[in-house]
């Protein structure tokens, strides 16, 4: 049963077209995901159909259980709600893909993974998320999409307010909200509605906006969503950060065919016209005016050990392009990330807590150095520098689920495991058994 008020509302923001809404909003919701370049099709039989905003994405008319697919778990692909793909076009106009980006709100990273494909090798995301117990899912996200272009960070809006003045050429920030547009998903989003939460959420997301607002340069894009419909934490906001803290909202080209709703300030999806959930998008371009460049300068250093030209050599050998990676070694674990953004990637690893950089490289075992499981899912591994083991589909389970694997005349040593040829990790045959090496707390659990 939708909310009195929210009936209400509704009706005043959208007139004869409101019943429409709320029809739609008792239908099933649209499954859909969004593919990454790790694979041309999917391993897994569906009637697909394309999502016409987003190149890479696709409607599925049955939802699958993700789980039992093991490609799913290498990062082959993310299931997003279609409407949140949009943010696609906005990028697409007007953020090159050379771009330092900054996700503030980022977790579980749906957009996150898509801003990264997005920039490909030139340009830099951070990730943020300043709720503990979801910073771990994001990065995880991160680490299977395996771009290594991006910073995990776990730290409030206000510190790259601080710390980070004018060093992003673009800001999402898609904002904590009443979460209307997730009422058709979600049962506990409509429980948990009211009016006083609409006014909580305005006033949260107007601080989140103005406690980083410093860290977007001059002319810089700032991308604003939420997943609902109202206009107070939409329209509302969008004007008062035009007025408030000075941009211009900007026109994003849609076409009509779409069914996307152009308002007086940003774009709604309503699941009554589109095929997807509730959805609001904004673009803003931060007035322009003289100031001074970030320059990423600090007498700290990051915390790193050396490491010694033997272990260089070994570990560059398992990179396909080893110069473009800076290498940082902090206690057992070496780490890849752009050396094209490695000054302020240093500057970051000494200001914000940094849950993951660019991704896991090595991993010092006994007194060698072994892959890391990160390396498997990145597309910087170079494939031929290890012994590769393709799975059946019920071993490559069995792997994800961190068992042994039931294959006699296993080649000993480390193997990298693949299913439809996408790595999944490695196993080490020791002879006596052969050791799962995907990471304990990725595993699947319940199956
Ligand atoms: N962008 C994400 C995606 O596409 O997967 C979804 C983000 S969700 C709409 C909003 C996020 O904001 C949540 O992960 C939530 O934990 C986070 N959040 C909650 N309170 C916040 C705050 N005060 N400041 C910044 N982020 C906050």
């Amino acid at each position: 049963m939708l909310p009195v008020e929210f009936i209400d509302m509704m009706q005043q923001q959208l007139g004869a077209q409101a019943p429409n809404l709320f029809h739609a909003l008792e239908q099933e919701p649209v499954t859909s995901i969004r593919l990454n370049d790790k694979i041309d099709e999917l391993s897994f039989d569906a009637d697909i159909d394309e999502v016409p905003w987003h190149y890479e994405g696709y409607y599925l008319s049955e939802r699958p259980q993700f789980t039992l697919d093991p490609l799913f778990h290498a990062g082959c692909y993310y299931v997003q709600e279609a409407s949140s793909m949009l943010i696609q076009r906005a990028l697409e106009q007007y953020v090159s893909e050379q771009s330092i980006v900054l996700d503030l709100c980022a977790a579980p990273g749906g957009k996150s993974t898509l801003i990264s494909q997005y920039l490909g090798a030139q340009g830099l995301l951070v990730a943020n998320e300043v709720v503990r117990q979801r910073v771990f899912i994001l990065s995880e996200n991160i680490q299977k999409w395996g771009n290594g272009n991006t910073v995990v960070t776990h730290n409030a809006p206000s510190l790259f307010g601080q710390v980070m003045r004018n060093a992003f050429d673009c800001m999402l920030v898609d904002a904590p909200c009443s979460g209307e547009g997730m009422f058709r998903k979600d049962e506990q989003a409509i429980a948990d509605w009211s009016m006083r939460t609409v006014r909580t959420c305005v006033e949260r997301q107007r601080s989140i906006l103005s406690d980083a607002w410093d860290a977007l340069k001059p002319g810089g894009i700032l991308i604003y969503s939420t997943c609902t419909f109202n206009r107070h934490e939409n329209e509302e906001n969008a004007l008062w950060i035009a007025e408030e803290l000075g941009a211009d909202i900007l026109s994003i080209s849609m076409d009509p065919e779409w069914g996307i709703t152009e308002s007086i300030a940003g774009y709604h999806c309503y699941p009554h016209l589109v095929r997807g959930e509730g959805f609001y998008l904004c673009a803003l371009r931060k007035h322009k005016k003289d100031f001074a460049p970030f320059r990423p300068r600090t007498s700290k250093k990051p915390n790193s050990t050396p490491i010694t030209a033997d272990d260089r050599e070994l570990v560059r050998s398992w990179l396909c392009q080893p110069d473009e990676w800076a290498l940082r070694q902090l206690d057992r674990f070496i780490t890849a990330y752009p050396m094209r953004h490695k000054d302020l990637i240093d500057y970051m690893n000494t200001q914000f807590l940094c849950i993951s950089t660019g991704f896991g490289l090595a991993e010092e075992r006994g007194k060698h150095f072994a892959p890391q499981h990160s390396l498997a899912m990145s597309k910087a591994a170079r494939l031929e520098a290890f012994a590769q083991l393709e799975l059946s589909l019920d071993n490559a389970l069995a792997f994800l689920r961190t068992e042994a694997l039931p294959i006699p005349n296993l080649p000993l040593g480390l193997l990298m495991v693949t299913y439809h040829g996408v790595p999944l990790g490695f196993v080490k045959n020791v002879g006596s058994r052969c050791n799962n090496l995907y990471p304990n707390e990725w595993r699947i659990r319940n199956l």
